[in-house]
């Protein structure tokens, strides 16, 4: 194809992507990446989640008025999808086992007869003979390959059915695949790229970072309460809270309902029906949160999921990056919040040790778990800016001094002022006590507690007795948890009787170093705020909501869910949160000027304008305030 052809189509490109979807310009990679798709190239495009990979495969699918194949590993993410192609006036279809005879006879006429732009469809499915017959009948040019890390061993969604993807080159010699990820290390590129067959591919990677998401790590004191205040900043809105057992998700999700929050539970131990319960109601925004294990993922879909929060530490940066990569999908703001307690690295380091113990254990996959585990403990740990850490430790740049959006950059964790003082005190605590003891009973030993325990065994007599006093009993467990993580104490697990192991205190060499002043250490804590002072917004969070009617936005925001009820798709669907933001911050008074925001193409005009157009005048009517701002 040449230059002049493939910028002629650009052109149009751009009208047919204003036209469709409202949107008016396209980001950095996604240009290179629809080229690739135009002049039948084949790619692999890595981005993060919200980076806008769909558009990459779909706009040149509307251009050329032709079929594209699109292959997704779960019927809810093909779904999701078609519903939202389908608002923007594009025809797309899934053929999946759900469909009757019947209907699946009037799909594959509508796609003899062309007119379905995207075709969705698992990978063993696509490979049923009959349907590689039908779409070589009707000549398919272009094939994209969604979630492609499925297809990697390496990947951390390994699905065998993706494997059989590697025939589709000598099916189809003469159509382009493209290749779609957020997640990918160099490993898993290379084995995409390589078991996909792709010939010299246009290889585009954007960065790792996702800019509107806040990194807050926050040391854990009373769960309960710090979710709470979690959901408390975010009213109304959706969010997801991971646990790390199902046992925690049950307390937490019935806590949760008693405060007043629309909370319900999402764990493989319930039941299917219950979990599709869960996972529709949040969907439909009639549950405003999940509590869930790491079960709860893949093929979640809303959009505007404004905050992620853990309670207990995840077990690698890799699963932290895919669980908070579900909050902010739309590119607005989302707070990332992760209740740390060194203690969890010894809850993992345990679950770990006894899978390792197991016949069949693979040795290496302990030993990498356990590395896996120390870089998200140390991630936690560090003073130093998280959005920087994480795109450094998927291999990338970061360019920026300060992200503006974690709790070191915004100033939220803070360093404990003569750190190194606190950690004699501690460590000399642990050598009066013979190390002979876990943390509960060294910390209250240097808080000074009056209890018949240390009274009993006098130790309310030791010169290290009440050395911290009036300390927070939770930042003293805190500030020991970080003193093993930094090496200079150690926690060892003994056996009181047969089977019975509790863990124990122990100094090392570096501890002693540290009582000699040879050595610094580096302790961290929250920063204390007044009461009433403001909580301090990321410039992200700041930005998106200037100018916004609150008020406005919550009533275009039921409008919206009405609409979505009456239609059986997901609210986002009919319009993204930023769209609505949008609607209330400049507030249209014609249909004409309402073509001008951002996400309202054609045909979501014709379908909705007019109801939100009546809603926005009522609106400005009754409480007297301008339009067209
Ligand atoms: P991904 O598949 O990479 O996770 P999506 O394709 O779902 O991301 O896009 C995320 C959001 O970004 C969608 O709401 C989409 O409409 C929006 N989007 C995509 N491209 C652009 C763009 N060029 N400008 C503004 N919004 C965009």
């Amino acid at each position: 194809m040449t230059a002049e052809v493939l910028s002629l189509d650009l052109t149009e490109l751009r009208s047919v992507i204003l036209h469709h979807w409202g949107i008016d310009t396209l980001r950095a990679l996604q240009e290179p990446a629809i080229k690739a798709v135009l002049s039948g190239r084949d790619s692999l495009v890595v981005l993060p989640t919200g980076g806008g990979k769909s558009l990459c495969y779909q706009a040149p699918a509307v251009l050329r008025g032709d079929t594209t194949v699109v292959v997704s590993p779960l019927i809810s993410l093909m779904k999701d999808q078609v519903d939202s192609l389908q608002a923007c006036g594009i025809r797309a279809l899934q053929l999946d086992s759900s469909q009757t005879v019947a209907q699946r006879s009037d799909y594959i006429k509508e796609i003899k007869q062309g007119l379905v732009r995207l075709l969705f469809v698992s990978p063993e499915r696509l490979m049923q003979t009959d349907l590689c017959q039908l779409l070589q009948e009707i000549n398919v040019r272009t094939f994209a390959i969604d979630e492609a890390h499925c297809i990697s061993h390496w990947g951390h969604d390994f699905r065998p059915e993706y494997r059989q993807l590697s025939q589709l080159k000598e099916i189809f010699p003469r159509a382009s695949i493209h290749a779609y990820t957020a997640t990918a290390t160099e490993h898993v590129r290379q084995d995409i790229v390589k078991q996909l067959g792709l010939h010299n591919p246009e290889v585009l990677i954007g960065s790792a970072d996702r800019p509107n998401l806040t990194f807050l790590i926050v040391s854990r004191r009373d769960s309960t309460k710090q979710i709470m205040e979690v959901i408390d900043r975010h009213r109304g809105e959706g969010g997801i809270i991971y646990c790390l057992r199902r046992s925690d998700v049950d307390g937490l999700a019935s806590s949760l309902t008693r405060l007043g929050v629309k909370a319900m539970p999402y764990h493989a131990g319930l039941s299917s029906q219950q979990r599709t319960e869960t996972q529709e109601a949040f969907i439909a925004e009639q549950c405003d949160v999940v509590v869930a294990t790491v079960a709860f993922g893949m093929g979640i879909d809303r959009s505007n999921v404004r905050y992620v929060a853990h309670v207990a530490l995840p077990k690698s940066l890799e699963h932290y990056q895919q669980e908070t990569g579900r909050a902010g999908r739309d590119g607005l703001e989302a707070e990332c919040v992760l209740l740390y307690s060194g203690s969890d690295f010894f809850t993992w380091k345990s679950i770990i040790d006894k899978s390792a113990s197991e016949p069949n254990a693979d040795p290496d996959f302990a030993t990498n778990s356990i590395k896996q585990l120390k870089d998200m403990d140390g991630y936690c740990r560090a003073a130093a800016c998280r959005h920087s850490l994480l795109v450094r430790y998927f291999g990338q740049d970061y360019p920026n001094d300060s992200c503006n959006a974690c709790d070191i950059c915004l100033g939220l964790t803070v360093a404990v002022p003569e750190a190194d003082i606190i950690a004699q005190k501690i460590l000399s605590c642990v050598a009066r006590l013979k190390e002979r003891y876990g943390v509960g009973y060294v910390v209250a030993v240097l808080r000074g507690e009056n209890t018949q325990n240390i009274r009993n065994r006098n130790d309310d007599k030791l010169s290290t007795f009440g050395l911290l006093k009036g300390q927070n009993a939770a930042d003293v467990r805190d500030w020991i948890y970080q003193l093993i993580n930094q090496d200079v104490l150690a926690q060892e697990e003994i056996e009181t009787e047969p089977g019975r192991t509790i863990p124990i205190l122990r100094l090392n060499n570096a501890s002693w170093q540290v009582m000699r002043k040879e050595r610094n250490v580096r302790l961290l804590q929250p920063l204390r705020q007044e009461k009433g002072e403001q909580s301090k917004k990321s410039k992200t969070e700041s930005e998106s909501w200037s100018g916004v009617d609150r008020e406005l936005f919550e009533e275009l925001r039921a409008l919206r869910k009405q609409l979505a009820q009456e239609r059986q798709v997901p609210p986002y669907i009919i319009f993204a949160d930023a769209t609505l933001r949008e609607l209330s911050k400049s507030r249209p008074s014609s249909l004409l000027k309402m073509r001008n925001i951002y996400g309202i193409g054609d045909a979501k005009l014709r379908d909705f304008g007019k109801l939100f157009l009546n809603l926005l005048v009522e609106h400005c009517r009754t409480k007297s305030l301008p339009m067209d701002l």
